[in-house]
Parts: structure tokens; sequence; C-alpha cells
């Protein structure tokens, strides 16, 4: 083991039969300590009620497991668009809601895309999710919402840190404001990890630090640059181990929660949850060559 206790985790599901509870006994199961959620499908608005009961279990589960409900974070659905100005009062009342629920469960993290311009140009995007972002948050809100850096795919906006900067600057609430920071993203934005302390260095001066609240730890398919966002299995990609260690394990970084969004591995009996085995490769600190291997074994 490790001398420092990491804070990682990974993308789980909510269901609707288990919805938290099940969250937590997936996220045990892969011996993590964190973990990330979306209250129901990413790629639409549906959503089910909050049961209470289910909440209840799995505070309770975590309270025994030593699982911090601050290194709990949900996603928001990614077809949110707040950078367009049509749609934006269906955007606005569905983020409302989903903030209700990420209240209702005890999250106090939300992780949001920012938004993508779709040729309204970068100036009326950054003024349309603020706008959006100042009709949502009010003081007596208790979730932070995450800004996630973006690979700048399309017409992406927050793929520069300058980017984010300028949509927190606009926000009233700025304490309920914050960033995610995704490794695949900024790899693919055009951030060199070669450097990684000179990229916080950079986060540090343009945002502040201290608005670094989660970290996606994510290896990338793609070259640095390439504005692809095609997520990699952990040291398996063109950032690789290494680099991904550095930023897993950076000092300045301890307290922010890490959580894996690598893909699915496909495998002879299906695609398979990679998550137990990366953890493990990250905890022990040494990169694990035959993932797939170890996955379908565990799954016999
Ligand atoms: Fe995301
Ligand atoms: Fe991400
Ligand atoms: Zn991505």
């Amino acid at each position: 083991m490790g001398d420092v206790m990491i804070t990682i985790g990974s993308h789980v599901s909510f269901t609707k039969e288990k919805q938290m509870l099940g969250s937590v006994m997936e996220a045990l199961s892969y011996d993590a300590n964190a973990f990330m959620f979306y209250t129901g499908a990413p790629q639409n608005t549906n959503r089910l009620p909050i049961n209470d009961e289910l909440t209840e279990l799995a505070h309770n589960l975590m309270l025994n497991e030593n699982i911090n409900i601050d290194n709990v974070v949900v996603h928001a659905p990614y077809i949110i668009n707040l950078a367009n100005d049509k749609n934006a009062k269906f955007n606005v009342d569905f983020l409302k809601e989903e903030i209700n629920r990420v209240e209702r469960v005890g999250v106090h993290l939300l992780v949001l895309h920012p938004g993508s311009h779709v040729g309204l140009g970068v100036d009326k995007g950054i003024e349309n999710i603020i706008k959006a972002l100042n009709d949502v948050l009010t003081p007596s809100t208790k979730v932070t919402i995450c800004l996630e850096t973006m690979a700048g795919k399309g017409s992406e906006l927050g793929s520069s840190f300058e980017e984010l900067k300028r949509i927190i600057d606009g926000v009233k609430c700025q304490d309920k404001v914050a960033v995610c920071l995704d490794t695949c993203h900024i790899n693919d934005a055009g951030y060199d990890l070669n450097d990684f302390d000179a990229i916080l260095d950079d986060f540090d001066k343009i945002i502040g630090l201290d608005k670094l609240l989660v970290l996606h730890i994510n290896d990338s398919k793609n070259e640095q640059g390439s504005h692809k966002d095609r997520h990699e299995n952990f040291g398996y990609g063109k950032i690789g181990f290494d680099k991904l260690m550095k930023v897993i394990y950076h000092p300045k970084l301890k307290d922010v929660p890490k959580i894996l969004e690598t893909p699915y591995v496909d495998t002879e009996l299906g695609k398979l949850a990679p998550y137990k085995f990366e953890i493990k490769m990250i905890r022990d600190k040494k990169f694990n060559d035959h993932l797939t291997n170890d996955i379908v074994q565990d799954n016999k």
C-alpha cells in the first residue's frame, strides 16, 4: 500500500432499483473511497424521484466503510447546453431540478460541461452560460457546480483555463462555482502533461487552485491537441501511466477526489468495468500490462 491515502474512485451506476445504495456498493466492489454517478441516463433528462430510504441506507453504508460524502460527485447530463440560448428555459429548469436532486441525496459536488456555442461564437456562448448559471444559482444553493475542462471538440467552450475563468468571473454566487479538471480533456485541448507542475501553476494563476474540486482521471486515445475526447484505460493511452500517476499523487491535489471515467473493456465475457484493477495499479504504483486478463479472471 502507498504511504499517502489517496482518494480514488470511478464512475458508477445509479439504478432505478437501488439508486445511491447501489452506487456505493459498486464503488466498494472496486475498493474505491470516492465515486461519481449520473442521477439518470447521461444522454437524457428523464429522471426518477429520489427514494429517501435508499439514500439513508447509502449514507449509512458510506459511514461504515469510510467513504466521505465530500468525495462523492454527481455528473449532470451532457445534453444540457447552457451556451445555446435556444431551450434556455428548459435547460435552466432542468439544472435547478438536478441541483435539488443532488441536495436531496446529500452530495455537494455537481460536474457540468460548460456547453457548446454551436456557431454563436465564443463571446455569446460564454454570455449565455453566465446568464443561465446566474438564473440557477442562489445564495442558498448547497451544491457547488464544477465546470469541466473540455477537449475543445466542435464548438465546446471551457477548453482553456482562461475561458473557464471568464465564466466564473461572470457568476454572481462565486462560491457556488468551481472546476473539474479532466486529464484526457486537457491533453486533447493542447495542454502538455509532460509538465503537470506548469499546468497547475497556470491553473493557479488564472483560476486559483482553491477552485479545483474534482479530478477526472482518464488516459487519452489521441495526441496532445487533437480535440477528440476519447478516453482510454489507465496507462494504455497517449498520456501514459507515469504522467497520470504524477497527477494522482501530486501533493497539492491530495484532498481532491479523483474519478476514473475510463472505458469498459471488451472481453470474451462482454464489456466489463476495469476500475477495480485500475485502482489497484494506482494504489500499488505499478503498471498492469494484463488488465483484460485480470478483469476476465475476476468475473469468471
Ligand atoms: Fe464530463
Ligand atoms: Fe470527464
Ligand atoms: Zn470526455
